[in-house]
């Protein structure tokens, strides 16, 4: 098939490459022309395993190209993917600015029958503004079919979980655009869920929300440990093995960031409160996560006494580990929280480091190493449980200390061996 992606950071990067190499024809724009002229030259604007090689072998056999040009690109294409971002507005709700901009795009550029699929991340409803902004702009009256098809993919993992992923969702009004995508996506084996196009748009919506507040709940119980003294990595593992439950998402920590989880729960808060719902226990999930980050500062404060003329070594700054995405990342907000106290900040990321220059200029010190990171530091904090973290040599570390105190914001290590090597060690729900 011919498909358009509209969007080309982490997702429809990632969709258009993968689409490719199943075999199609994939045409994937950009606005941003810096980095099409970056991807022309083989040069991946995002950190994601297994993405480059995707992509130049995609590119050799012809099968995918890159351009800023939204026009031809439509015309050339039967399948059209929105894959733009929808950021959230400063109350939370999602800023909807780009998708409009790309259906109108979409529809002046229209001359034969199209298929317009929302990938984006988007608030239930969203399917009628666009076929409704569609229709405004398609002066030709060329017929086309608006689908839902939300993605699941997670960075660092994305290649894998777009080709195996647990689910596909579609959400579709004719058979058409249900015979389309299903024949787009028949290479993939995974269940498919058909359905209309609202539950489609829900079911995105809904999926990360619940992940965030299987989070938050295990913090709240980490919490809990902490007042009793015990540790939640053994509860968590105890409730995990309910299959009811399932041990994913059990992970206790500073809490969960990144581009969607923080965004797509603020954006259902606001969803629900606009059709009439107040969604208490979403509000909660934000307040718990708000929490968890201060906690860790106060943690710091606790064990090392004043923050100010101190000097704290940062190991990760990224979201999560395996990728370069700072976008409400835990460590950005610690940092602003020890700034105000004159803490000095030492911070070492294997991947995110060059994104992070221009966001944190000269307010923390890069490091080249996790040892160069805690040299001379008071305080060692675990941010990012990158698994070049968990294999420090840490006599090497106590050595270059200052004092040998370990914040694990991942519960990654062993409290008792921690202790055993004469470290101050202090976890998250661990006692
Ligand atoms: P991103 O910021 O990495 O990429 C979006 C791209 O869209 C950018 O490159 C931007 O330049 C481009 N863009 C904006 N307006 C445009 C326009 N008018 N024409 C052409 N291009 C335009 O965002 P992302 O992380 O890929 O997320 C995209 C959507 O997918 C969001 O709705 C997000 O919630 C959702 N999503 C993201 C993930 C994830 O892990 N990142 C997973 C599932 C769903």
């Amino acid at each position: 098939m011919k498909i358009c992606i509209v969007g080309s950071g982490y997702v429809g990067l990632v969709t258009g490459a993968c689409f490719a190499d199943l075999g199609n024809t994939v045409i994937c724009v950009d606005s941003d022309k810096a980095k099409i002229k970056k991807l022309k030259a083989g040069v991946m604007p995002i950190f994601e395993p297994g993405l480059e090689e995707l992509v130049r072998r995609n590119v050799k056999e012809k099968r995918l190209s890159f351009t800023a040009e939204i026009s031809d690109s439509v015309k050339k294409s039967q399948v059209i993917f929105i894959a733009v971002s929808t950021p959230p507005k400063p109350n939370g709700e999602a800023d909807l600015t780009f998708v409009e901009h790309v259906s109108k795009a979409i529809a002046l550029s229209m001359r034969s029958y199209k298929l317009i699929v929302e990938k984006s991340t988007v608030p239930v409803n969203s399917g009628e503004w666009v076929e409704r902004t569609v229709k405004i702009f398609n002066k030709r009256n060329i017929e086309f079919d608006v689908a839902s098809n939300p993605e699941f993919l997670r960075e660092s993992t994305a290649i894998e979980d777009f080709m195996h992923p647990d689910r596909i969702v579609i959400g579709v009004k004719s058979k058409r655009a249900r015979d389309i995508l299903l024949e787009l996506y028949k290479p993939i084996k995974a269940p498919v869920i058909v359905t209309d196009i609202k539950a489609a748009e829900l079911i995105k919506h809904a999926s990360n929300s619940f992940l965030a507040m299987k989070i938050s709940f295990i913090n709240a119980i980490a919490n809990i440990c902490e007042k009793v003294g015990a540790d939640v990595t053994e509860v968590a593992k105890g409730m995990g093995l309910d299959k009811r439950i399932g041990e994913s998402f059990l992970s206790a920590g500073i809490g969960f960031g990144g581009s969607c989880f923080p965004k797509d729960v603020a954006a259902f808060i606001r969803i629900a409160e606009k059709v009439g719902y107040d969604f208490a226990i979403l509000k909660e999930v934000e307040k718990v996560n708000a929490a968890q980050r201060a906690a860790i500062v106060k943690k710091i404060e606790d064990t090392i006494w004043t923050l100010s003329d101190k000097t704290v070594g940062m190991l990760g700054l990224a979201f999560k580990p395996e990728t370069d995405d700072l976008r409400n990342a835990p460590s950005l907000a610690i940092i602003d929280m020890l700034k105000p106290h004159g803490t000095r900040i030492k911070v070492y990321d294997p991947a995110a480091m060059e994104k992070a220059r221009p966001l944190l200029k000269k307010s923390v010190k890069f490091c080249k190493s996790p040892y160069d990171a805690a040299k001379e530091s008071d305080c060692l904090i675990l941010v990012t449980e990158w698994n070049e973290f968990k294999e420090l040599d840490f006599k090497k570390i106590k050595k270059l200390m200052k004092q040998p105190v370990i914040i694990d914001g991942r519960n990654v290590y062993d409290p008792a061996e921690m202790k055993k090597l004469g470290f101050r060690y202090v976890g998250v729900g661990r006692g």
